[in-house]
């Protein structure tokens, strides 16, 4: 099964990825509460991120019902490190990165990618479901999770080297 995972994660195009069991993701109340402070602007504009992905106990109890998770990354180039265009650039690549490991699974999965989702012009969030649920692959910050030391514990250095921007995601299965 691992094997599986690890072959459609590396077509997907994931520069490194790590096998943990989902009881030592890193959960803290902490990241949830840096959610609310909205430094990103993603909170409350997406089914992605907090309060549309539900409560942390909810996100944290979803994780948990999945026995395994794989942490996977991509790393991305920029031309030096006030690139915004080329972070904004490998985010978008790291969500298609996305779309193609979700397409290549059989559910049941939960898969996170990183910050909220840029799928729609305008989301329909709070008004309306979302249009593409199969394709909802929310935050890995907004489920409360702490990423440096997700990145940490499966193995995976959480920064790329310089001039390069990198993201996580990862696969409860
Ligand atoms: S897929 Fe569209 S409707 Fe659903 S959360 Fe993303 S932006 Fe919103």
């Amino acid at each position: 099964m691992k094997q599986r995972i690890i072959e459609k994660v590396r077509l997907a195009g994931a520069s490194a990825w790590g096998f943990i069991p989902t009881a030592d993701i890193p959960f803290s109340e902490e990241v949830r509460k840096i959610c609310e402070g909205n430094m990103c602007h993603g909170y409350g504009k997406s089914w992605a991120c907090p309060p549309g992905v539900g409560s942390f106990e909810q996100c944290k109890e979803e994780c948990l019902s999945y026995e395994n998770a794989l942490v996977f990354s991509g790393v991305y180039q920029l031309e030096d490190s006030f690139d915004f265009e080329g972070m904004g650039r490998g985010h978008r690549e790291f969500k298609e990165l996305c779309d193609r490991l979700g397409e290549s699974l059989e559910r049941p999965f939960l898969l996170l990618s990183n910050e909220g989702c840029i799928r729609c012009k305008s989301c329909t969030y709070p008004d309306a479901p979302c249009r593409f649920p199969d394709k909802l692959y929310p935050s890995l910050e907004g489920y409360g999770i702490l990423v440096t030391e997700l990145a940490k514990k499966a193995g995976l250095n959480y920064n790329g080297g310089t001039n390069t921007v990198s993201y996580f995601g990862m696969l409860c299965f």
